[in-house]
């Protein structure tokens, strides 16, 4: 018998019908022999919906507040898929995530996972019960209740099927899966039958986002192999895994892509000690996550220095660099908002040469100047008008056709 965890995302059980359709998912895999502990998400909306409704009663909500309240939506998802198990016959029952032992650190909204201790769940599955976890929280040390950060559920399926050792997690989803690139630009993009869990993650870094980043992590380090399917179909999904044969580590795993990207620059700036710190350092106080870095090489000891932001944090980014570049002495600052981002993703690329030439060559026939270009060992990402991004996805996907 195999120990299978399930997770359901937002989408899948976003009203009564669709719970029941995952709930006919789940009795199908408990039926063909297989132990099941289900984690669901929020139904639909929920969540952006109780945030809202915070928001109205209180500028800045209580940050513990938040957290108890954001656990509700879970709640509801996962006590309506057990009432509708358990009238189509089976045993289930439905655990929060401290009945369900899972211990997190104090910082709400954004807890982090510090141990599991599944006995409950195991007494349950024992008794033959299907098992089911609300995702995406935990208690402390004072028992309050903590939330993971938004799409946390993820991070609980993995966690949860790690603790249990479990054969297997899989996430469902409205997706079905991992593609070569964004099938809304490429139609005939090919889903992939696997990848490897550190190309998985680059992919989510440049705007992949079929599964939370903090979940792939932890599947990586202790080898949890994960499928992504969709939950709304029986087609075959994407399995993340590590020792990914020789063959598929070969070849360009993704073209991933991302309009959400501005960029900053500051001129003028003295080529000194300290003068990166001060700018990144003031851009880390204000919570803001910088993506590529660029420093030019200085002319009679002054340079510039370029960085991309997400552009949702352009404006507060200009807000906090303005005063920093003016104290180091820089000349001016400007932005770019109309910028995005294509990557190529691939394990291959860490032996094979050419790549990077390709994609280049394959740009500059299509006119697009880059404006700036950063990589990884496994990855190659160049940044230019954001309106070019889809013509520039579908001749890369035509130039690496062959290599995919
Ligand atoms: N319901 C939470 C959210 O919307 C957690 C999750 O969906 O994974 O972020
Ligand atoms: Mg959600």
């Amino acid at each position: 018998m195999s120990l299978i965890v399930q997770k359901y995302g937002g989408s899948s059980v976003a009203d009564a019908d669709r719970i029941k359709n995952v709930a006919r998912r789940v009795i199908r895999t408990k039926e063909q022999g297989n132990q099941v502990v289900v984690v669901a998400s929020a139904m639909g909306e929920t969540t952006d919906e109780l945030i809202q409704l915070a928001r109205q009663v209180a500028d800045e909500p209580d940050d513990r507040e938040l957290d108890l309240l954001l656990s509700t939506g879970e709640v509801v998802s996962c006590t309506l898929l057990t009432m509708a198990l358990r009238s189509m016959g089976q045993k289930a029952i439905s655990l929060t995530g401290a009945q369900a032992g899972i211990r997190t650190d104090s910082t709400y909204s954004k807890a982090r996972i510090t141990g599991i201790s599944p006995k409950r769940i195991s007494r349950e599955l024992e008794k033959g019960q299907i098992v089911i976890v609300t995702g995406f929280q935990g208690v402390n040390d004072e028992l309050d209740i903590t939330t993971l950060g938004r799409g946390g559920s993820d991070t609980t399926a993995v966690a949860l099927a790690i603790s249990l050792a479990a054969d297997r997690c899989e996430i469902y989803t409205d997706v079905d899966g991992v593609y070569i690139t964004d099938p809304r630009l490429v139609p005939q993009a090919r889903k992939l039958e696997e990848i490897g869990y550190e190309e998985m993650l680059e992919m989510a870094s440049v705007g992949t986002r079929v599964l939370h980043p903090r979940a792939v992590e932890l599947g990586w380090v202790y080898g949890m192999p994960i499928m992504v399917a969709s939950s709304f179909n029986d087609s075959p999904g994407t399995l993340i895994r590590g020792g990914v044969p020789m063959e598929i580590r070969n070849k360009v795993s993704g073209i991933a892509h991302d309009f959400n990207m501005a960029k900053v620059t500051v001129i003028g700036v003295p080529d000194k000690p300290g003068i990166a710190s001060a700018i990144f350092e003031a851009l880390a106080r204000a919570n803001i996550s910088v993506d590529t870095i660029v420093q030019n090489a200085s002319i009679n000891r002054i340079t510039d220095l370029t960085f991309t932001v997400a552009k949702s944090d352009l404006n507060k980014a200009m807000e906090v660099i303005k005063p920093v570049a003016e104290s180091i002495g820089a000349r001016n600052c400007t932005s770019d908002a109309t910028l995005g981002k294509v990557s190529i993703v691939g394990a291959g690329m860490q032996t094979a040469p050419g790549y990077a030439a390709r994609m280049f060559k394959t740009l500059a026939e299509n006119e697009i100047n880059i404006e700036l270009i950063a990589t990884s060992e496994i990855r190659i990402t160049c940044i230019i008008d954001g309106e070019k991004i889809p013509q520039a996805v579908q001749a890369l996907h035509r130039a690496f056709e062959g290599y995919i």
